[in-house]
């Protein structure tokens, strides 16, 4: 065995005493094992082309394939191992969300874009995702010679982390949550007077909110409160002039900013669309990451989208999309 390819010095059998809650030496035992295995495959067909003779990437990519329920060959074809990070493979992405009763199709499907929706178990409402030939040439990625596929994959991953982070358990997630933790601390404690004069807009107890959400999609603790009436204030106008009441619910189809916006913030089905959000009826809202909350005290007059009887329009802002 080269120096290479010896098992590190972490790996021998450990006298420590286990950590609270996990195993340590169960788990060490066992990548033991797995490691073994993943020295005579790195050297077979059966590994993908980059991990070809490298038995800790092998190795990880069984493990981590293990959590998931997969078998070591069937991990092999799923899951990758880049710049120290697990990746999954589109194809295997997709299979996921299906088998966890969630609706998928590919919508479109060319050199230069694709398209991919999928809709929630339990909800009507699809969410799309996609990739474009030229968002991939702004972020220097090479489409090879299967331009299409290599979009469907992207748009594939787009909608992954934004609708089903849970399929994963939140593996990628978890390292971000950390990061983050670390980052929060750091603000904390040098930008108190950012905080203070509003320099930094949001306050460090909303940051902590989004720890917290992320933390319950990663399956550490419950979903924080959600209070919300964002849309008695606000709504919200996409880069295609479509009007809606924020920014993760659709407005009503034919809602375009390039009529009357009073008027198209008060036609019957907005008023509706509102009211079911009012009324909690939206699914949108129960796990929302990004719900605001203004008291209604702290507002002036032109926080409020006001129906005006006389005319039909309305008073108030719109947030324009970023
Ligand atoms: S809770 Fe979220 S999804 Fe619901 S209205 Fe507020 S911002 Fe929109």
């Amino acid at each position: 065995m080269s120096d290479l390819e010896r098992i590190p010095d972490w790996m021998q059998p450990d006298t420590t005493p286990p950590l609270a809650g996990v195993d340590l030496r169960a788990w060490a035992a066992e990548f033991r094992d797995v490691y073994t295995v993943a020295e005579a495959l790195c050297k077979t067909p059966f590994v993908p082309q980059a991990m070809y003779g490298k038995p800790a990437d092998v190795a990880g990519a069984i493990m981590k394939g293990r959590e998931l329920g997969l078998d070591p060959l069937d991990a092999l074809g799923c899951v990758y191992v880049v710049h120290g990070r697990v990746g999954y493979y589109a194809e295997f992405l997709r299979r996921r969300i299906i088998q966890a009763g969630h609706s998928l199709r590919i919508v479109e499907s060319t050199d230069s874009r694709a398209v991919i929706e999928a809709t929630r178990k339990g909800e009507n409402e699809p969410k799309r995702a996609s990739f474009t030939a030229e968002q991939a040439r702004r972020a220097g990625i090479d489409l090879g010679k299967y331009p299409a596929d290599k979009l469907i994959a992207r748009a594939t991953s787009r909608l992954c982390r934004q609708v089903f982070p849970d399929v994963l358990s939140g593996s990628l997630i978890v390292e971000d949550l950390e990061d983050l933790e670390r980052i929060l601390c750091v603000m904390e404690r040098d930008y108190g007077a950012e905080f203070r004069s509003g320099f930094i807009a949001e306050n460090p107890a909303k940051l902590r909110r989004i720890h917290r959400y992320f933390s319950a999609v990663c399956g550490r603790g419950s979903y924080p409160p959600v209070r919300c009436n964002v849309t008695d204030f606000s709504a919200v106008i996409g880069a295609d002039g479509q009007v809606n009441p924020c920014f993760f619910i659709p407005g009503p189809r034919a809602s375009h900013a390039g009529d009357d916006l009073g008027a198209v913030l008060n036609t019957e089905s907005m008023l509706r669309l509102r009211e079911s959000i009012t009324q909690g009826a939206r699914p949108e809202c129960a796990r929302c990451v990004c719900s605001m909350w203004r008291a209604p005290e702290s507002r002036g007059a032109g926080n409020f989208l006001l129906r005006n009887p006389s005319a039909g329009t309305t008073s108030g802002s719109a947030s324009p999309a970023t």
